[in-house]
């Protein structure tokens, strides 16, 4: 398995590239946090912990998960 992780001050972001189906969710919903042109892709600290979560649960494939390193664990 291809999981990479992205960290930012209150939210840890997983990215299973095997499971990614390029819908562009993730990168036409935040591109200010999701930004293919950009290395690493993926900047957890370009929004609120708790907005990323939000959006990385429309991922339709599951290649996206978080976890909240603030408050509450979720996965
Ligand atoms: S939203 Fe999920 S499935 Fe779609 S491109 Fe992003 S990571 Fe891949």
């Amino acid at each position: 398995m291809d999981k990479k992780v992205y960290k930012g001050e209150e939210i840890e972001i997983y990215f299973d590239s095997e499971k990614c189906i390029h819908s562009g969710v993730c990168v036409k919903g935040m591109p200010e946090v999701f930004d293919l042109s950009k290395r690493p892709w993926v900047n957890a600290t370009e929004s609120p912990a708790d907005k990323i979560a939000a959006h990385i649960d429309t991922c339709p494939s599951g290649a996206l998960t978080y976890k909240l390193t603030n408050k509450t664990d979720k996965e």
